[in-house]
């Protein structure tokens, strides 16, 4: 067993609505529990920003799973890289809407981490994305 972090971005359909990111939250729960998957998706802009923490067998399949997701394309693998411990260990999958926080605080959190006012996760290194969902998790409390 080996404990793993994996960042991807994609870019939603679309089409896409809630009652399909109540779908994503609801199956993310369901299927990372039993494996021991944690992690933080980020949604906004159109684009989605996912943390998956874990064993690497496991993230490595969940990962695939997403990927053929009809729901989002163009997904971009960011970082996948062995961790001595997690970040996000505390949700099986925590769902962040960024249209339902602060406009304000939502947009520096985007300019300290990106040259881009709205979520921009393509044009942002690993080490950036990490920092922004960080920052991000901040604002739920
Ligand atoms: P089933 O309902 O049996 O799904 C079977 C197939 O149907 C899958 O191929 C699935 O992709 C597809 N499907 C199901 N519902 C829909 C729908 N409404 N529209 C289009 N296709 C559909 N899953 C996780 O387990 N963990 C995660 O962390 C996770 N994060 C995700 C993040 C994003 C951005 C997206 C788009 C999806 C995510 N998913 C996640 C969902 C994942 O892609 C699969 O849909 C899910 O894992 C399938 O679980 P299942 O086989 O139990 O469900």
């Amino acid at each position: 067993m080996s404990l793993c972090r994996l960042i991807y971005c994609s870019q939603a359909i679309p089409e896409l609505t809630y009652a399909d990111l109540k779908d994503i939250m609801e199956k993310s729960e369901k299927n990372n529990t039993p494996v021991g998957i944690t992690g933080m998706l980020c949604y906004g802009n159109s684009m989605f920003l996912q943390i998956l923490e874990g064993d690497r067998k496991h993230v490595s399949r969940t990962y695939s799973r997403i990927a053929n997701d009809k729901r989002h394309f163009n997904t971009e693998l960011i970082d996948f890289s062995e961790v001595e411990s997690r970040i996000f260990g505390e949700w099986s999958m925590k769902v962040v809407q960024l249209g339902a926080y602060s406009p304000e605080k939502v947009r520096n959190i985007n300019m300290k981490y990106s040259t881009s006012t709205a979520l921009d996760p393509v044009s942002m290194n690993a080490k950036q994305c990490l920092n922004f969902m960080i920052e991000l998790r901040s604002l739920l409390n």
